[in-house]
């Protein structure tokens, strides 16, 4: 009986194990139509995130301002979107450098290309005063296809993941360590523009049916940087 009792809980022990193991390794499946065609790209058609270009020896006039910690200490990362469905990632950074006392930004990112302009251990002017101190700040560019869109994501999450474990900020999170431009102006104030969620609505429903948001982003960016988006 006492042998029994024994074979039970080591049995036990190690289904408990193996489940837990299993249960940790893999990433939740996603429930969201693009975040599915993202990560069936990465699985199975070959897409990887596009590595960054440094555009940074043409952006010496920009100011040099700490951020309110000191220098080299964001606290996360704002996403925006151009609003322009005429421009390329080109010609909005040549508009940019050449109007950048009114904004600019760290980083475009578009299906193709992810190009650093402005240097991400200093403050950049792209969301109203509370929120330049803070935070680190990309602008997607519109793109007009459903794989430009999921690439564009992937591209922009992975930049996003590589802020996160570069300044050693932690997980991607609604709201603390990342921020739409549309939840700084609801949430933080300083700046009343919407973007993404127009682009991001209307990408989603004209190429994928469904929706996307934040939230999905934020996985995206997660799954990224625990290396379990494949998984
Ligand atoms: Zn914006």
């Amino acid at each position: 009986m006492k042998g029994m009792k024994f074979l039970f809980c080591l049995l036990t022990a190690i289904l408990a194990t193996f489940f837990f193991i299993n249960g940790k390794a893999k990433a939740d499946t996603p429930n969201n139509s693009v975040l599915r065609y993202i990560r069936d790209g990465v699985k199975n058609k070959g897409w990887k995130p596009a590595a960054e270009q440094n555009w940074l020896s043409k952006s010496t006039m920009l100011p040099k301002n700490n951020y309110r910690y000191g220098k080299a200490r964001p606290e996360g990362i704002v996403i925006h979107e151009t609003a322009n469905p005429r421009s390329t990632i080109t010609s909005e950074i040549t508009y940019m450098y050449k109007n950048w006392r009114t904004a600019f930004v760290h980083n475009f990112v578009d299906g193709n290309s992810l190009i650093g302009v402005a240097d991400t251990d200093y403050q950049c002017w792209g969301a109203g005063a509370i929120a330049n101190p803070r935070f680190i700040q990309i602008e997607q560019v519109e793109v007009h296809s459903k794989d430009e869109f999921a690439r564009e994501q992937l591209n922009a999450a992975k930049f996003a993941a590589d802020q996160l474990n570069h300044y050693h900020l932690g997980a991607a999170s609604q709201r603390k360590t990342i921020w739409t431009h549309d939840d700084v102006s609801k949430y933080l104030g300083g700046s009343n523009h919407t973007d993404p969620i127009n682009y991001w609505n209307n990408s989603a429903k004209d190429w994928f049916s469904g929706i996307y948001t934040i939230n999905d982003f934020i996985w995206l960016v997660n799954q990224i940087k625990n290396n379990t988006l494949t998984k």
